[in-house]
């Protein structure tokens, strides 16, 4: 199996940056493309506070920090990349959108043997592998926010994808210092179809009255040992991402209980998408 040692990420937001900077970590070469400027912009400065946070508590040595940062092309075209072997996109979780770009990809990189993965969180690995002619090598690879901290690679393997590439996708899980489980390919997988509804579940407890968001967060902290409350949990993810995987969820699996919960639908409208426009659920502003 030959060994990846370039790597394209689409989509600069939270979970791109965070797969672009474990790649570098990992020594691969790196080009994170985005559409907007601004997220380019914001991505890159945030590896350098992050990579310095590294340096400053004496979990990473300045020299591979510089290293890592290096390898790191940060791109507004595609026409800047050169020998790509691996392509994960984590742009915005929108299915019209997903396979414009799996379009795009496949005709930029004909080459079968570049792997076209997707970090989607819930929308199927066979949909998106259906907006290409070559759908054996598009595959879910499915990272968790903090990319840098959190363990798990969901990997789902859509119905055309061949063994080999889910093989190879396990082995660069592993190779960025991730622990891959494997689940099949149903909206919202196993991570989402579990979480999601829970954190739906508590905008509708907050729409009712039963209590108030810091209730419900310290509710399920302290009695359910969850680290983080599910409001506080939905802002960190992003509610504009909760409430695209809630409508994958209503749409493909048909059933009342996946429901949009109409308050969370709300607070997008209104731009609070919690941490990443700094006020969602809770207001981040001053901090
Ligand atoms: P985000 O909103 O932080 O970032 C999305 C990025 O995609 C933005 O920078 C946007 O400009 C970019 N984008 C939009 N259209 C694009 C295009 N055509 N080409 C290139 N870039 C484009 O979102 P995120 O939280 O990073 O989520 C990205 C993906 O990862 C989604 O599929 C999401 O479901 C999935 N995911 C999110 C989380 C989470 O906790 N936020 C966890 C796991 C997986």
């Amino acid at each position: 199996m030959a060994q990846v040692n370039t790597i394209l990420v689409v989509g600069a937001g939270q979970m791109g940056g965070g797969i672009a900077q474990i790649s570098a970590v990992a020594g691969l070469n790196v080009f994170v493309f985005d559409v907007l400027a601004e997220q380019l912009a914001k991505c890159k400065k945030l590896r350098t506070k992050l990579f310095d946070r590294a340096v400053e508590k004496g979990k990473m040595e300045r020299a591979d920090t510089d290293a890592a940062l290096a390898r790191i092309k940060y791109i507004r075209s595609l026409d800047d990349v050169r020998d790509v072997e691996w392509v994960v996109e984590a742009a915005t979780e929108n299915p019209e959108l997903k396979a414009k770009i799996f379009s795009d990809l496949e005709d930029r990189f004909p080459n079968p043997d570049v792997v076209l993965a997707t970090n989607t969180s819930s929308i199927s690995v066979t949909q998106i592998g259906a907006a290409v002619a070559r759908p054996e090598r598009v595959v879910g690879m499915h990272f968790f926010n903090p990319v840098p901290i959190m363990k798990l690679v969901e990997v789902i393997k859509g119905l055309a994808t061949t063994p080999d590439v889910v093989e190879r996708t396990i082995a660069l899980a592993i190779r960025l210092g991730k622990t891959p489980v494997l689940a099949n390919d149903r909206a919202g997988f196993v991570s989402n179809r579990v979480l999601m509804p829970m954190i739906n579940e508590a905008f509708y407890a907050w729409m009712e009255g039963v209590a108030e968001p810091e209730a419900i967060d310290n509710i399920m902290k302290l009695g359910c040992a969850h680290p983080m409350g599910p409001l506080r949990l939905a802002d960190f993810i992003g509610l504009d991402t909760c409430l695209h995987i809630m409508n994958v969820l209503f749409t493909e699996l048909g059933e009342d209980k996946y429901r949009p919960c109409p308050l969370l639908k709300q607070l997008v409208i209104a731009g609070r998408l919690g941490d990443k426009t700094g006020q969602g659920v809770h207001d981040y502003s001053k901090k």
